[in-house]
């Protein structure tokens, strides 16, 4: 049974399972193992939310793969106009590759618009997007999820990786945060 949690000053309520997050990633890694066969996937998780489903996501793929992390941090301010830069970068060849970026939520599309069109001007064989979560109303730039987890409305959610104000990333399940 989920509660509630607390973390700083906010309130979460339960929202999305760790059996159905479960079923999800099962779901998801069985359809990149059918996508794949025969081909050794470069998997490249972004930094630090993404950590929990992409460890998930590899043992739910049955396929040969190598897995990487990038660290992106974006900067969001008043304006429409928000700046990405990378902490840590790829570190292997992605010429030639077959790669799967995974990242926990797509929001405004802002990060993964700069990351993709980095990975894709070094010349991969293709490139595909899985991502744990998508805020379709959030949406401002033309994202397209391949292995996508859930749509879920505009509000902020914690768990499963995602933080609040570095908090939560542990906790199994998705939580959203409470209405007053
Ligand atoms: P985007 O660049 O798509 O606007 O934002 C992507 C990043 O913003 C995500 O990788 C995540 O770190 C953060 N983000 C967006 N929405 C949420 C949310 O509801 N909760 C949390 N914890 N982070 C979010
Ligand atoms: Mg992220």
């Amino acid at each position: 049974m989920q509660h509630e949690i607390t973390a700083h000053d906010l309130t979460f309520v339960p929202f999305i399972d760790k059996e159905k997050i479960a079923a999800r990633v099962a779901e998801l890694g069985k359809q990149i193992t059918k996508d794949y066969q025969g081909e050794r996937p470069l998997i490249i998780g972004v930094l630090n939310g993404a950590f929990v489903f992409v460890s998930d996501l590899v043992r739910a793929c049955e396929v040969e793969c190598e897995v990487e992390f990038v660290r992106l941090k974006s900067y969001s301010g008043t304006s429409s106009t928000g700046e990405i830069r990378t902490i840590f970068g790829m570190n292997v060849p992605v010429e030639g590759r077959h790669v799967i970026v995974v990242e926990d939520i797509v929001d405004s599309g802002r990060t993964l618009d700069y990351f993709l069109k980095d990975v894709q001007a070094k010349n991969p064989a293709s490139v595909r997007l899985a991502s744990m979560l998508l805020k379709p109303e959030a949406l401002k730039f033309p994202i397209k999820v391949d292995y996508l987890g859930f749509e879920v409305p505009n509000k902020f959610v914690v768990g499963y990786g995602l933080d609040y104000d570095g908090l939560c990333r542990n906790l199994p399940a998705i939580y959203q945060l409470k209405k007053e």
